[in-house]
């Protein structure tokens, strides 16, 4: 899609900017082809340079991350925080743990990441972090080395007020324990809201580990209803096992849906009776193990190794592993066998060619920003219970989270009626998360 005439200069600064940041290009490119109606009718962004602004991060952290394994090896890994926009406020958004983990990877997730907190309506700014560590293979002890020495740097660039970290891939409930430990230890404050993903018997919050793979069902079943469908009865498939992908599936299958398969790295399991989510939660946060040891395991199961999920038919697609994951091939096959509903766990698992096959099939898509907000969203509301030393019960927090995704859902939906595209909640989520974010910097004056 073309860019609006005074994005095009935006878009060419960003790609001379940041050489060789492909995700990030694609991230931002996706955001400026959507707000162009925006641009055309309220000249005074275009006047105040917000998209320019926007696209350029507040502060940019770079570490040395020193460590010893259990042989008494040192490694030396990178560390990252992007602290994109504090507009809204402080710098919110999950640390990364993958050997793939660079600079353009944080800064495409933290600009993501802007737009998702806006969407939540939740006073929360945009940032990302991680580290190209490889946490696969690694020992517990191994682990914890790793994240204190991360802390070690980070603790003078977060706080409950500046930059509130989390999880993403790769770091889960032991990571946050580790690098909150080291957090109070070095500051001497027990400073709760500083991390968010805590374990419930230190300051952690009902329902955030459900959060984001919950959120996305609800998404998918707002998305269903408005078309006067359900989950109801639908076969769905997931991508990934990890924390995004077993509570998509938990949910699936409480709101009626059957989902029939999910992947790792080295292929998929496909479960015709259902995935086990009991099992399933065995394999992956007891044992850590492989999928393969949850074929083994199953009778009717069966793991097909080294091939993409997404040639199992479905109705309902929910990529849950990372980004770029259905191209336009993946996006063809889905179309072909059936699918009605997208709804995206994971951020960017979909390339601008997949969205288009999606879009021009006329489907329920609901992209990451939108669709994966649940996690983010819940991640605020433990910040809120550590503001006000309070904790709440699981019905009451997923009931906020359903309020929550809906309201979401709701602002897409109409945003994109209004802007004359119905259904499209690409466009609908950008304009509403760009509008909320762009109308705060103006009052904020040039910053
Ligand atoms: N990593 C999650 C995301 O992509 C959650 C971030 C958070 O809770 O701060 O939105």
């Amino acid at each position: 899609m073309p860019l609006h005439e005074k994005s095009e200069a935006v878009y060419a600064e960003v790609l001379a900017r940041n050489p060789g940041e492909d995700e990030f290009h694609q991230a931002v490119r996706e955001v400026l082809e959507s707000i162009g109606p925006v641009l055309g009718k309220h000249p005074r962004y275009t006047d105040a340079k917000i998209v320019a602004r926007l696209c350029e991060p507040e502060r940019q952290i770079i570490f040395r991350v020193p460590w010893e394994d259990d042989r008494g090896e040192i490694h030396i890994n990178r560390g990252f925080r992007v602290e994109f926009n504090s507009t809204l406020g402080p710098y919110k958004g999950g640390l990364r743990f993958h050997p793939s983990v660079r600079l353009g990877t944080v800064k495409f997730l933290g600009f993501e990441q802007i737009f998702k907190n806006a969407l939540t309506g939740l006073p929360i700014g945009g940032g990302k972090g991680g580290a190209d560590f490889d946490p696969k293979g690694r020992s517990d002890r191994e682990v914890m080395r790793f994240c204190q020495s991360f802390m070690t740097e980070l603790h003078r660039h977060v706080g409950e007020y500046t930059d509130v970290p989390a999880g993403d891939v790769g770091v889960g409930g032991r990571e946050i324990g580790y690098l909150f430990g080291q957090y109070k230890r070095i500051t001497n404050r027990y400073e709760s809201g500083v991390l968010t993903g805590k374990g419930l018997t230190y300051g952690g919050a009902q329902v955030r580990a459900e959060a984001t793979g919950y959120g996305c069902v609800f998404f998918v079943q707002e998305m269903l209803l408005a078309r006067g469908d359900s989950l109801d009865g639908k076969t769905a498939v997931v991508s990934g096992s990890g924390n995004v992908a077993i509570y998509a599936i938990e949910k699936a299958h409480q709101l009626g849906a059957k989902v029939v398969a999910c992947s790792d790295s080295g292929g998929y399991v496909h479960d015709p009776a259902g995935i086990d989510v009991a099992l399933l939660k065995e394999i992956k946060e007891v044992r850590r193990e492989r999928l393969t040891a949850y074929a083994e395991a199953r009778p009717g199961a069966r793991f097909v190794p080294g091939r993409q999920v997404w040639e199992v038919p479905c109705e309902v697609a929910m990529p849950c592993a990372t980004q770029n994951e259905i191209t336009g091939k993946e996006a063809a096959e889905l179309v072909r066998n059936g699918v009605v509903a997208i709804g995206e766990g994971a951020n960017m698992p979909t390339t601008p060619e997949g969205i288009r096959i999606f879009h021009e099939a006329g489907l329920a898509y609901g992209p990451g920003k939108a669709a994966n907000a649940g996690g983010v969203a819940t991640s605020a509301l433990e910040m809120q219970q550590n503001a006000s030393r309070d904790s709440w019960s699981f019905e009451y927090s997923e009931q906020r989270l359903q309020d929550i995704m809906r309201g979401i859902h709701t602002s897409c939906a109409e945003t994109a009626e209004e802007y004359g595209m119905p259904g499209n909640y690409v466009a609908g989520a950008n304009i509403a998360a760009y509008t909320r974010v762009a109308d705060a910097m103006l009052a904020l004056g040039l910053i």
